[in-house]
């Protein structure tokens, strides 16, 4: 039983392909500058030589059928023939509150990602691309659908919706949705696992920072608050994203700077964040640099990112009047000890209390960076969407 999970992005896509016996990775690879000059396709074989190509690929049909070839090549293939993919599972950003859950690809289920368009316009328009591009290069292969909002669907209420007229929630479904939703789940599964306790029984905070960030309240096994809102937007302090602001922010520098809406959205989304306050990245690994040399701006972006950060996890544990164990996944939290170490000394009041060398052990598995006395348990979980996405599609078509 075969899984190809496809991460479809307007100009990229990223693929795995899943022995689901095992739940081996038999290859993955990336698709990138779709409908660009000079696209380059990164294929993985598990056990082979990688092989990297360039040529001119318009659109994710092409792309699809370019990965079908590497995946069915006679040196760097591992099927013998592209009927040996019982399915495929796409990553959607937006399900709304359509989809609680994830789905098998049908025609309602198109339509509801369509109709999502207005709510992720980035985001689902190329996610439909890489359902339709699939159907014409596998047809009659099952497809599933695994949604970022789909784990936030359990938020109570009180915690999604905006103190603004309901009306526009009513009319519009202004709400919050929260996102990486596939990973604060798996995180916090595993991190459960990891200390042998049911997630049922445990107040988790997860943080889920990497170029965008997001933190999740998981109480009794769901999520019951999470920091980005209708768009992903909302929230911490990110690579190029603003993150939380006073809301009369925008109309005043729209205004003052006669910015339409998109210029004032791309300011917000690409050029804020680490990136404005730096001005020198939105990468950490810079930041960091730059803090350790004494860069005055660089000191400042990172004193905010992890301020921004600790706040938050305080709201959440005053949301859960409690936090027993606290996770950091993603490409900051995975790798960055110094933002790790930042934050969780200033938790003390909360009893976290880490271990120093732990937390600069470099490793692919869980771990526990917290030392034997803390009152909450500190974890480094990597994130694993892809599999969790692969798990959904084989439970999904074999039901
Ligand atoms: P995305 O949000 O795009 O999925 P990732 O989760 O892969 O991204 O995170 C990417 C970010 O992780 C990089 O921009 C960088 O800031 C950060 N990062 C990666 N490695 C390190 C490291 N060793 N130290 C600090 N930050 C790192």
């Amino acid at each position: 039983m075969k899984v190809l999970v496809i991460n479809s992005g307007s100009s990229s896509l990223k693929y795995q392909l899943y022995d689901m016996t095992d739940e081996s990775v038999l290859a993955k690879g990336l698709v990138e500058r779709i409908g660009m000059d000079s696209s380059i396709l990164t294929h993985k074989p598990t056990g082979k030589e990688e092989v990297t190509e360039v040529s001119e690929i318009l659109e994710h049909n092409t792309a699809i059928r370019k990965v079908i070839e590497k995946l069915t090549d006679k040196t760097h293939g591992v099927l013998e023939s592209v009927s040996e993919i019982n399915a495929v599972g796409h990553r959607v950003v937006h399900g709304g509150e359509f989809f609680k859950e994830s789905a098998i690809v049908d025609q309602q289920a198109k339509k509801d990602i369509r109709a999502l368009i207005d709510l992720a316009p980035l985001h689902n328009p190329a996610a439909i691309m890489g359902i339709d591009a699939s159907e014409v290069n596998m047809p009659g292969v099952p497809q599933v659908v695994v949604f970022d909002t789909a784990f936030h669907q359990t938020m109570p209420e009180k915690a999604y919706l905006y103190a603004i007229p309901r009306v526009l929630y009513n009319k519009y479904k202004v709400r919050r949705y929260g996102f990486h939703g596939t990973s604060h789940y798996y995180v916090s599964h595993a991190a459960a696992d990891f200390l042998g306790k049911p997630l049922e029984d445990l107040k988790v905070i997860t943080a889920h920072i990497g170029n965008g960030g997001s933190l999740t309240a998981v109480q009794g096994g769901i999520s019951v608050d999470t920091s980005m809102g209708m768009t992903p937007l909302e929230g911490l302090m990110m690579g190029t994203r603003s993150g939380d602001l006073d809301p009369a922010i925008v109309p005043y520098v729209m205004n003052k700077e006669e910015l339409t809406v998109s210029e004032v959205n791309l300011m917000l989304n690409k050029h804020s964040g680490l990136q404005a306050i730096s001005g020198i990245s939105s990468d950490m690994r810079e930041i960091t640099d730059g803090l350790e040399k004494g860069d005055p701006h660089s000191t400042l972006a990172f004193e905010m990112y992890e301020y921004r950060l600790r706040k938050y996890i305080g709201s959440y544990a005053a949301a859960m009047n409690g936090v027993d164990v606290l996770v950091f996944t993603a490409g900051v939290g995975e790798n960055s000890a110094i933002v790790r170490k930042s934050v969780c000394e200033n938790l003390s009041y909360l009893g976290v209390e880490i271990d120093e060398e732990l937390n600069k052990v470099r490793s692919g598995d869980p771990r526990r960076i917290s030392t034997p006395n803390s009152k909450v348990e500190v974890l480094v979980v990597p994130t694993n969407e892809e599999l969790v996405i692969a798990r959904d599609t084989y439970k999904l078509i074999n039901k």
